[in-house]
């Protein structure tokens, strides 16, 4: 089958790899209908996570149709011919508390993440030998390991484009607001304006607040914004936090969710690890990095909700802001499977239009051309979808 696979640092190449098989009773094999190329999926290419080798297939949003089913999935879950949306966590029935983006035993090698943040974390799909290094979906075909328990059916006739984002964009926003526990008068800056931000911008209006606040330099992505009916802030353009100050009479926004994660080295090709962090604390003076604003911005006793993708080098937490400013920290890999049924209920019922941030719809085998705008902001590019 075809497959966009990783090809070097920066670089991804669509190849032929072998097709998934079934390799355990519950298992299920899907034939790909959507997928999407995702800003943690940046991450993986830019080099920031190193056991992300060259040949990995990529890609951890995606829906399609059930093909094989493995002996141990019964026909109540799943049967030949479903239509299912695939949710990126891979977890097991036993994840308590909901947790699913923490399962320990959906990954083989919780070990050498364990290492790493001190706890195992779950299997994802084609996101680095730390997370288990399964194939992903920027592909023909995938195997879906626990295929009783992640796929979400599609009994309805919605496009593959309004539900396809149910696999992880769409509940990460709606938790990066949940997590802000917003109320009627909240005010609620949020940081990015990527297809993660905009969909935590969407959630927060829906979740009950007064204004919601898009800050990112993209005009395209603003204008995105602000077409949604949120406050756009241009960074490249004036201080945040003065503009921030002035929206909210002097106090600071109520709640700050991060939608950005380790934006700082995109696009650095081939630098070392020490020009890398030369790079960061430059760009932590010249200007200040989304998550240290945030903390900075958020009015005391809020609440600063972070859902952008941190690791290795790229962590930029000032603790002493966050604890002499009494602020509350939330953050996680989304739990998605806890959110795919309500939200697939709010696409139903029109509350939220996932379609609105599809920019580009291209063929499989331009994965490339997809990664490149993606990456680079080019062509008013918001988020890719690819047709396998
Ligand atoms: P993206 O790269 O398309 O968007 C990031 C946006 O942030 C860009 O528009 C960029 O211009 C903007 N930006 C950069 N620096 C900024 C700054 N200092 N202030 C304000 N805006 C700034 O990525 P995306 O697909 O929207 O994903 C956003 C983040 O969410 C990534 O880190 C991704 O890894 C993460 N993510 C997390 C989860 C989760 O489960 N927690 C799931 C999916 C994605
Ligand atoms: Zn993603």
């Amino acid at each position: 089958m075809r497959a966009n696979t990783r090809a070097g640092r920066n670089k991804v190449e669509v190849r032929d790899v072998p097709d998934p098989r079934i390799l355990n009773g519950r298992d299920a094999i899907v034939r790909i209908t959507s997928t999407a190329i995702c800003g943690s999926d940046l991450h993986l290419v830019d080099g920031h996570v190193p056991t992300m080798q060259d040949g990995d297939v990529l890609g951890h949003e995606f829906m399609g149709e059930v093909v094989e089913v493995g002996s141990g999935v019964g026909p109540d879950k799943l049967r030949v011919g479903d239509r299912v949306v695939v949710p990126f966590p891979i977890a097991c029935a036993a994840c308590a508390a909901e947790l699913y983006s923490c399962c320990e035993n959906s990954n083989p090698n919780a070990g050498i993440a364990e290492g790493m943040f001190g706890h195992p974390v779950a299997g994802i799909f084609g996101y680095s030998h730390l997370t288990g290094g399964f194939a992903g979906g920027q592909a023909q075909y995938a195997r879906v390991p626990f295929a009783d328990v992640g796929p979400l059916k599609i009994e309805s006739d919605l496009a593959d484009e309004q539900v396809l984002f149910l696999s992880d964009i769409l509940p990460t926003g709606y938790m990066g607001a949940e997590m802000c526990d917003i109320q009627p008068t909240d005010v609620v800056a949020v940081w990015g304006a990527g297809p993660v931000g905009q969909f935590a911008m969407d959630s927060a209006r829906l979740l009950g607040a007064a204004q919601v606040i898009a800050i990112d330099k993209e005009p395209c992505r603003l204008a995105m914004a602000e077409r949604a009916g949120h406050t756009p802030v241009d960074f490249d353009e004036v201080d945040v936090r003065s503009r921030l100050l002035e929206l909210t009479g002097g106090r600071g926004p109520d709640k700050c969710v991060d939608a950005v994660g380790m934006e700082a080295a995109h696009g650095s090709a081939h630098i070392s690890a020490y020009d890398r962090v030369k790079q960061a604390v430059r760009s932590e003076t010249e200007r200040p990095h989304a998550l240290r604003q945030a903390i900075l911005s958020c009015r005391g006793g809020g609440v600063v909700s972070v859902i952008g993708v941190y690791g290795g080098l790229m962590d930029k937490f000032p603790a002493g802001a966050w604890m002499n400013r009494s602020l509350t920290l939330r953050t996680g890999q989304c739990h998605v499977q806890r959110y795919m049924k309500p939200l697939l209920e709010r696409i139903e019922r029109g509350e939220i239009d996932p379609t609105r941030i599809i920019t580009h719809t291209l063929p499989l085998d331009e994965a490339e051309r997809g990664f490149e705008i993606f990456k680079n902001k080019q062509d008013d590019c918001e988020k890719v979808v690819l047709k396998p």
